[in-house]
């Protein structure tokens, strides 16, 4: 076992806070949440089974965590009487950011990455090589490898190369029976699962070569955005509407016109305005800078078929009374991530828990047009049904068997104690 070196006792409760935070602040559910017991920063796989080891016998509850960015509160740690469970179990948070390193193998096109391996780290190396990711989610500059995949989702390139989830070769995870290697249909059992079937401690993800892009901007409606986005073979899209557009306006200090933007990153030429489509292409990595016109934001992030997107704006619009705007990145298969963003002022209780309420209102419309919530976690536990589609008892069954005593993660993914609960009560009172 690797030396241990105390966080000194003046420090603690300092980390111990930090680590019942992501990026999200969702007012009330804090009140289900604890402080971690131990938090673990390993520097190898040993390091990690060790910990597993030590989980295994204290009866402990394992939290992974990344750089927390995931806003889902997928590495939040939840109370044992929020999950129903009378006896407290400690906590051990296990943050894998000091496994960060990884290797470049030019002639397969694929990274070999350590967990913690931040995704923008990897990129400036794979440029020095003439290659560069299929797929990065805009949170690239600060976000983990394992992180994102454990999340799942879509992000820059996704138009072309789909999600992360069609871009990992193969996994290596480890649980409380050892470490095992992954690949093709089994990687269902681990992308988008967040931590609750094993951790990830390598990830195999695919790359390609460097290619000339030329980015092209255009003021068109989102019935008009669809048409360019899957017209040809474009890398990447991202619509930003005017509402959007007068926030990043106020928070980035840019003079954009306030239409409805799209901008197109591709190899092929088209009839676009460049410069508009640079300045875009600059800032994609800033979606939430506007959180500081609240102080604070309320986002709501739901994936719906292309064609539902414009009637689906424009009911989100006319819905949401507050200032508020949405960007949309496009993905193969003709969807597209829509991410709405209502800046608020986190230090007004009152006001900012009702601003909340407009998260669910949308993913009730989202729902109704066809569309699903981006992810599970913690907030969303009770729409994986819907999500997960005809794997879910599949996924469910495999988790029992792999961690039976429900120590991974506990309350992410699945439904499990209060919390869901009360998301389905709040769908069915809130208008
Ligand atoms: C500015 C910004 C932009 C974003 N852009 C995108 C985007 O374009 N596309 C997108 O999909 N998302 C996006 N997100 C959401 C988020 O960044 C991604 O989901 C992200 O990649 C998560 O990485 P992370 O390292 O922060 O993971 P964390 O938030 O730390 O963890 C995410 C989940 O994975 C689990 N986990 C972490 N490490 C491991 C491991 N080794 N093994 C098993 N489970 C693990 C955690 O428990 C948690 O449930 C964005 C977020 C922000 C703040």
């Amino acid at each position: 076992m690797a030396e241990v070196k105390e966080i000194p006792k003046s420090d603690w409760a300092v980390h111990r806070y930090l680590y019942t935070r992501d990026i999200s602040n969702a007012p009330v559910i804090n009140l289900l949440l604890k402080q971690v017991d131990v938090i673990y920063q390993p520097r190898n796989e040993r390091e990690v089974l060790e910990v597993l080891r030590i989980a295994k016998e204290e009866g402990a509850t394992v939290v992974p965590r990344g750089a927390g960015t995931s806003g889902y509160g997928g590495v939040l740690p939840v109370k044992d009487i929020a999950l129903l469970r009378l006896s407290r179990r400690k906590t051990i948070m296990i943050d894998f950011t000091r496994m960060d390193d990884f290797e470049i193998d030019e002639e397969k096109r694929l990274i070999e990455c350590s967990p913690g391996a931040v995704w923008w780290e990897v990129e400036k190396k794979l440029n020095k090589k003439g290659l560069t990711l299929r797929v990065y989610p805009t949170s690239a500059p600060s976000s983990t490898v394992a992180g994102w995949i454990a999340q799942n989702g879509y992000g820059v390139g996704s138009l072309k190369y789909g999600g992360i989830a069609e871009n990992v070769e193969k996994l290596r995870v480890a649980d409380f029976s050892g470490v095992k290697e992954v690949e093709g249909k089994d990687l269902k059992y681990y992308i988008g699962m967040e931590g609750i079937t094993g951790v990830i401690t390598k990830a195999w993800v695919k790359v390609k070569e460097m290619e000339e892009m030329k980015y092209y901007g255009f003021h068109v409606s989102a019935k008009e955005a669809n048409k360019i986005v899957f017209a040809g073979d474009h890398y990447a899209g991202l619509f930003l509407d005017s509402n959007y557009v007068k926030l990043k306006n106020e928070a980035f200090g840019t003079e954009l016109p306030e239409k409805d933007t799209l901008m197109v990153a591709t190899t092929e030429k088209l009839d676009g305005d460049e410069s508009l489509g640079e300045e875009i292409w600059e800032t994609r990595f800033y979606p939430m800078r506007v959180r500081r016109l609240g102080p604070g934001l309320v986002a709501a992030e739901n994936v719906l078929p292309a064609e539902s997107i414009p009637a689906y704006l424009n009911k989100l619009n006319k819905m949401i009374k507050k200032p508020h705007g949405s960007e949309i990145w496009y993905s193969k298969g003709r969807k597209g991530a829509v991410l709405s963003f209502i800046p608020s002022d986190e230090r007004k209780f009152f006001s900012y828990a009702f601003t909340w309420f407009n998260s669910i209102r949308a993913l009730k419309l989202a729902k109704s047009m066809r569309g699903v919530p981006y992810s599970t976690g913690f907030y969303l536990s009770s729409e994986a049904k819907l999500l997960f589609g005809g794997d879910y008892s599949e996924l469910r069954e495999y988790k029992r068997n792999v961690d039976p005593k429900g120590q991974l993660n506990p309350g992410k993914v699945f439904p499990v104690g209060v919390f869901p609960l009360a998301m389905g009560i709040l769908q069915k009172v809130i208008p």
